[in-house]
């Protein structure tokens, strides 16, 4: 039964562990107990994965200061970052294989990025004086712990694989500094990007099952990559070995618009992550970013066999017209 109150009463006149809501609560408390424990840090969970990313910027950099995005992360951290350029952020944008550039207060990279698929280079980004944050939504603590690696900060859409079932909307950033988690916490209690008990109950549910989904979804990701690889209608592959994330390009928007639209035990739908397999062309948020012709595919739990005879047929049919 999950614990919805708002409030908890006082005992002897004294709060307890639990007093307000937007403070914490039994669920949140225990899902941040598990995914920090995944991640080897101080976990704390947010209304979204956005939402983190807000909550993690606006409490560690001030106006004025500069932040290194990775070239070709995922789309709306960048364009939540120019949105707050107009409280006095800068950002540059940089290639994630190589050292970040200097002058910069925070390092921004994402494992593997969404839609790219390029891994960081976590030793040059370590040596980097200014703090880092890795996105490891798609990599997942199951395939990648980037404090291990020198990270400051892992941040997670816990709507993807950790949530997994298209049902619960989260974010997550795991601290490796306690001091770091208790500023980071205070910002989150008194902005109120917080986490409801539900989604941090339907997240416990899911990270009961993470291992084995995520495993099943890079075999067969693994799988898919190889055979597409081999189908005429597709030029590029990229897929970075972890995970159930891959892209690939046909020619352009109306052989990427037919793939879309002849799909049929996959969803032509946006996010990743969950058990059933998504595919969408990615232009259509991207706009020129992206090869009018790229399409992402979040591998879900079918059968493998299953999943490339629905790819084949709608692949077929643009090789055919
Ligand atoms: N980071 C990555 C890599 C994502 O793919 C997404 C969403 O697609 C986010 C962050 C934002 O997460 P949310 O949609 O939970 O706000």
């Amino acid at each position: 039964m999950v614990d919805r109150s708002t409030i908890w009463p006082y005992k002897d006149g004294e709060p307890g562990e639990f007093i307000y809501q937007r403070y914490g609560h039994p669920a949140g408390v225990e899902a941040e107990r598990q995914l920090g424990e995944l991640d080897g840090g101080h976990a704390l969970l947010f209304a979204s994965g956005a939402g983190a990313t807000t909550a993690l910027v606006l409490t560690f950099l001030s106006s004025g200061d500069k932040i290194a995005l990775a070239e070709g992360a995922y789309f709306g951290t960048g364009v939540l970052f120019h949105e707050l350029e107009r409280w006095g952020l800068h950002v540059v944008e940089f290639d994630q294989t190589g050292r970040p550039p200097d002058g910069v207060d925070l390092v921004w990279l994402e494992a593997p990025s969404n839609p790219f698929l390029t891994m960081p280079d976590l030793e040059a980004a370590a040596g980097h004086p200014a703090r880092v944050v890795v996105d490891a939504t798609a990599a997942t603590p199951i395939y990648l712990r980037p404090l291990e690696h020198g990270a400051d900060f892992v941040l997670h859409s816990a709507t993807k694989y950790l949530g997994g079932h298209d049902d619960v909307l989260l974010g997550a950033v795991v601290c490796r500094r306690e001091g770091d988690a208790e500023r980071l916490k205070e910002f989150r209690t008194r902005s109120g990007i917080v986490a409801a008990p539900d989604p941090c109950a339907l997240l416990l549910r899911g990270l009961e099952t993470l291992e084995p989904r995520v495993r099943r979804q890079t075999e067969s990701a693994t799988e898919l990559a190889k055979r597409l690889k081999g189908h005429p209608a597709v030029q590029t592959v990229r897929f970075a070995g972890i995970g159930g994330l891959l892209s690939f390009d046909v020619a352009g928007a109306d052989e990427a618009r037919h793939v879309e639209t002849s799909i049929r035990l996959i969803t032509n739908a946006t996010s990743l992550g969950g058990m059933h397999s998504l595919l969408e062309a990615r232009a259509r948020w991207e706009g020129d970013r992206v090869p009018p012709g790229l399409l992402r595919l979040s591998v879900g739990l079918e059968p493998v066999d299953d999943l490339w005879d629905d790819l084949a047929q709608a692949l077929d049919g643009v090789v055919a017209d």
